[in-house]
């Protein structure tokens, strides 16, 4: 296809805003494009070079290509720096001097889409000293090639600029139109392929049959199945009974693919948004190496991976990302930083799909084929049951481990690549908003416990009459070393004390996280924190900063909208 003919199509787009025109246009030059071009025209006309699992990026910036401008047609690099600020856009810039440049070609050989692909990824291949030079050569060879109305287009693909409005769900739509598909197969599809233009040829050639029948490829990452969220744990059987329910660790989500090649074993890496991290991981890809299955040819397996403490002890996701930014000195960051596996699903096993297979088996599976290395690969903890009691307490267990919530999915489900839909997967993690409030009583433990206040009666502060109103009871997940600290900050306060009850001045701040804030005619509050836990201690707030009921009764009234798409 000539550059030429699809800089139509990016006019006619660029003119409208509507999605119905916008999904018209796009099939159009679906049926236009050969099958050489399909994929590289899907992409360009969203904006994009290379699909999203590619890591390789053009990697020419705004400096750069008003050089190029400036080279391609004689004018200062200053002036055209000007127009760029006055028109807003480096594209109107580069198809304003193109329209003043004197036509010194009189016969131009006209661009093929193909051409400008080949060239760009020449361009993003390009490496070491003397690559700036070179990628403003076959910029520059480009630029000449075009004429002012493509000039305008090109400048923006480069860029990144292109915003046509078109995004993936138009795509889909005009495919689906095209060649009369179901649109719910197409989107299913393109989140195993990411690719539009392979989409598009077994759409046109095979129908829906043909792409019920695709599977993934190895070395390509699937679009991970997502969760919609659930607000309580009392929702947790509404669409389904019994359930999967599985800890939720905070980290990064995690695509391994696995095969043999000459006899060795290889493994690729690749994160929620398709990102290849393989290089970052070498210790997890090792004893994914090791873990699973030496029989097993091929598969692709998931996870999550998350940073720990040298005591093995779960980190928040913020300190894995460090892991994942850092492209240099990755050995010393394995050291520093030592992640931990914790894997939970199977897609793919022995050239196999295994994504219509329903989450039981596939769990079933997964265990058969990974033995564990405790500690460095581990199976996601799981228990399957029907029974509300039952997955409170798991979800406790969860959170008094140190990690976020719990997954709750559907045990007959298959996997849904890139689906956040009702019925499959929901997550359940406590309350962002923590509380600060006071500590007006607690009660003495028992045994080993004995020296310790433990149980601590929690209060939020009633603004019209400056009392504090209990509001819950925070009792389990304090270590021996919180305890001591409470205890230290608390004795001088005891204002009674019976059996093993006190009652304390209110002074102390407590911030404390909790499942969620239920009624409940058991505190003066009217309202219960259900699994309070301490953050930390506020020593910098006073009582009367502490949080007011209004506040408590707010974020009830927030929780209880329901479930939530995120
Ligand atoms: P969120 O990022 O809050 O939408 O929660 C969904 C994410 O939780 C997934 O994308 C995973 O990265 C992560 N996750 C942690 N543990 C699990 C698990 N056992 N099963 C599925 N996803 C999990």
């Amino acid at each position: 296809m000539k550059f030429k003919e699809l800089v139509d199509y990016f006019e006619r787009l660029e003119k409208t805003s509507s999605r119905l025109e916008l999904t018209s246009i796009v099939r159009e030059l679906i049926e236009k494009a050969g099958d050489e071009d399909l994929s590289h025209v899907l992409l360009f006309v969203q904006g994009n070079v290379f699909p999203p699992w590619d890591e390789r990026e053009v990697g020419v910036a705004e400096k750069m290509m008003l050089k190029c401008i400036s080279l391609a047609t004689g004018y200062s690099e200053r002036e055209i720096e000007r127009k760029v600020a006055e028109l807003g856009d480096t594209g109107l810039a580069a198809e304003f001097f193109f329209k003043k440049k004197a036509q010194m070609t009189l016969w131009r050989q006209e661009l093929e889409v193909i051409q400008i692909y080949r060239t760009l990824e020449k361009i993003a291949g390009l490496e070491g000293e003397r690559s700036q030079d070179r990628k403003i050569k076959y910029v520059v060879e480009l630029l000449n090639s075009c004429d002012a109305r493509e000039v305008k287009y090109l400048v923006r693909l480069i860029l990144g600029e292109m915003r046509l409005g078109v995004g993936e769900g138009i795509v889909r739509d005009a495919i689906a139109k095209a060649y009369g598909v179901d649109s719910q197969l197409v989107e299913r599809v393109y989140a195993i392929l990411n690719d539009f233009g392979e989409v598009v040829k077994i759409a046109r050639n095979e129908g829906n049959e043909g792409l019920k029948a695709v599977k993934p490829i190895l070395g390509r990452p699937i679009r991970p199945m997502l969760a919609l969220a659930l607000h309580s744990i009392n929702e947790i059987f509404d669409d389904f009974r019994p359930a999967q329910i599985e800890y939720k660790y905070d980290g990064m989500r995690s695509q391994f693919h696995v095969w043999e090649e000459n006899g060795e074993r290889k493994v690729l890496l690749f994160t929620r948004r398709l990102e290849n991290v393989t290089r970052q991981f070498p210790d997890i890809v090792k004893a994914v190496k090791e873990a699973v299955d030496p029989g097993v040819s091929n598969c692709i397996i998931e996870g999550e991976t998350i940073a720990i403490d040298d005591r093995g002890e779960p980190l928040p996701f913020q300190v894995l990302s460090r892991r994942i930014k850092r492209k240099y000195d990755i050995e010393e960051m394995v050291k520093k930083i030592p992640a931990q596996l914790h894997l939970f699903d199977i897609m793919y096993l022995d050239g196999k799909s295994w994504l219509d297979v329903s989450l039981e088996e596939r769990r079933k599976k997964l265990e058969e084929i990974v033995k564990p290395i405790p500690g460095n690969v581990e199976l996601a903890r799981k228990l399957v049951t029907g029974d509300v009691q039952e997955a409170e307490k798991f979800y406790k267990e969860a959170l008094d481990a140190g990690h976020e919530g719990i997954m709750i999915k559907n045990p007959k489900a298959e996997y849904n690549p890139g689906a956040r839909v009702v019925g499959y997967m929901y997550k359940l993690k406590p309350i962002s908003e923590t509380l600060d409030l006071v500590i007006v009583g607690a009660e003495w433990g028992e045994g080993r416990r004995a020296k310790w206040l433990g149980s601590f009666l929690l209060a939020c502060r009633d603004p019209d009459t400056g009392e504090f109103l209990t509001v819950g009871k925070m009792a389990t997940g304090l270590t021996d070393q919180q305890l001591q600290e409470l205890t230290d900050m608390l004795k001088s306060d005891i204002l009674e004390q019976e059996g093993k009850l006190v009652k304390l001045r209110p002074r102390l701040v407590v911030e404390v996280g909790y499942q969620e804030i239920q009624k409940s005619p058991k505190y003066e509050s009217g309202f219960a924190l259900r699994f309070p836990r301490l953050i930390r201690v506020r020593e910098d707030k006073l009582p009367d900063e502490a949080d007011s009921l209004d506040r408590v009764a707010r974020i009830y009234e927030s929780q209880k909208k329901g479930r939530v798409k995120i």
